[in-house]
């Protein structure tokens, strides 16, 4: 693999997979039913199940919500902050976190360059005015809007149905970049799934570390098994080198 200078990394739930927050799947065994699976997709993670019980969907992003607060950004995560202070210190180089996760375990970590395709635990939507707020506490009392005032706060988390933030700068970055990499995704949520090819398609290297190998895992050029925390700061060693 040649030296890159523009990276675009992609992470998914399995990167935060070791701070204590789950995935959206789990690993199968009975005793380790995932947060999300005791959950219909269709019942917290759509706008139809929002409109149909408000109620238990607000309940559902307060409980992930005030857990996010409880964790910590994990090896992976530090790795990731450092190669991102360090990359883009250089004007001939430029780095993309893009995440699907709706934890701010990168921030925290210290990553500047990062976009949430699939919004923030840590941010209420206002469906009055449409504004993003930052917002650490519950929604279930339906707080105003520190912007417009009205009643009408979700969270500002993309829902099955919904279009993803950022897609213009991502695919922006996508098309100048010459690496890919592929951290801790099942590669089963489009459009994020499709990053591979669409990268594949542009003559950019790909790149994927998971645990497993995922369902795109045959669009890469390369692929790493293991645990994120591992992989990762491994990972980032070799291309600072
Ligand atoms: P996913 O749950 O579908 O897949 C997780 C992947 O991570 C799997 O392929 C698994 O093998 C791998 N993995 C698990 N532990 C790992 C580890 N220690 N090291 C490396 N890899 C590991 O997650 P997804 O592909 O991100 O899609 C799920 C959707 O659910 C996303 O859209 C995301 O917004 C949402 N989600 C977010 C969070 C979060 O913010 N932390 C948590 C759960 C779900």
């Amino acid at each position: 693999m040649h030296k890159p200078q523009n990276i675009v990394i992609l992470t998914g739930a399995g990167i935060s997979a070791e701070s204590g927050i789950d995935t959206f799947r789990s690993d199968g065994r009975p005793e380790k039913q995932g947060t999300w699976e005791q959950h219909r997709i269709e019942d917290v993670a759509t706008p139809e199940g929002f409109a149909r019980d408000p109620d238990l969907v607000l309940n559902f992003y307060d409980m992930r919500r005030a857990d996010v607060q409880t964790k910590q950004p994990n090896a992976a995560h530090h790795a990731l902050a450092r190669l991102d202070r360090e990359w883009n210190a250089r004007a001939d180089r430029a780095l993309l976190i893009v995440t699907q996760n709706v934890d701010d375990l990168h921030e925290r970590a210290g990553a500047q360059c990062v976009h949430h395709m699939h919004g923030e635990l840590l941010s209420a939507l206002c469906s009055a005015c449409l504004e993003r707020s930052p917002w650490t506490g519950p929604m279930i009392g339906r707080p105003a809007c520190p912007q417009c005032g009205e009643t009408a706060l979700r969270p500002d988390v993309v829902w099955f149905g919904e279009m993803p933030y950022d897609m213009e700068s991502i695919y922006g970055a996508l098309r100048g970049a010459d690496l890919f990499v592929s951290i801790g995704t099942s590669g089963a949520v489009y459009p994020a799934a499709g990053f591979v090819q669409d990268a594949r398609s542009m003559g950019v290297q790909t790149l994927e570390l998971n645990l497993e190998r995922s369902e795109g895992s045959g669009w890469f050029d390369e692929t790493r098994l293991g645990a994120a925390s591992v992989l990762v700061p491994e990972w980032v060693d070799e291309i600072l080198a």
